[in-house]
């Protein structure tokens, strides 16, 4: 046995930008060309469910027949909070307590469905312009956290096996 230093330091994502950055993967999936966005419900660093913005199962999507729009928004989708709400639900998963990731701040009806979930804790790093949701987070007793903007690339080294960011700064930690 023997014990190798690391040759090369990483600066690690904290847990908050890691389950940001997976909001940001699962907004990827969209399907309404209006936004994309993502929410990934955690509990215990455990992820329980995710969503983005997209269609009802095995019905269209906007990309493929069009928006919806009624009063300027898409209605053919649900947000992404709903589809990761619902999907817990569908595996009779409970959300209470659980920590929502989100790209962007909650709806008014989003917000309302995630305290009504449970929810205790809703981090951000991008707003929306319905911003009522934060009255009834706030009301509810819900945490708020907005977080800088992760880091947007994903790297991965095939040939060293390693991703994340260079740093010359900070040490690996168990954490
Ligand atoms: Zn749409
Ligand atoms: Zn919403």
């Amino acid at each position: 046995m023997s014990v190798e230093k690391p040759k090369r330091m990483w600066r690690r994502p904290s847990w908050d930008e890691y389950f940001l950055k997976l909001a940001m993967l699962a907004s990827e999936r969209a399907t309404c060309p209006r936004m994309h966005c993502g929410c990934v419900l955690v509990k215990d660093r455990y992820v329980l469910s995710t969503g983005y913005n997209g269609s009802l199962p095995d019905t269209p999507h906007c990309y493929s027949d069009g928006c919806i729009v009624v009063k300027g928004h898409c209605v053919r989708t649900n947000h992404a909070e709903i589809n990761a709400i619902c999907h817990a639900a569908r595996h009779a998963v409970s959300l209470a307590g659980a920590t929502a990731y989100v790209t962007n701040m909650p709806c008014t009806a989003c917000a309302k469905a995630l305290i009504a979930a449970g929810i205790g804790r809703v981090v951000v790093f991008s707003e929306y312009h319905d911003n009522l949701g934060e009255h009834f987070l706030g009301e509810s007793g819900v945490v708020l956290d907005r977080l800088p903007v992760p880091e947007k690339l994903i790297r991965y080294d095939l040939e060293t096996y390693t991703s994340a960011i260079p740093s010359a700064e900070q040490m690996p930690s168990d954490d």
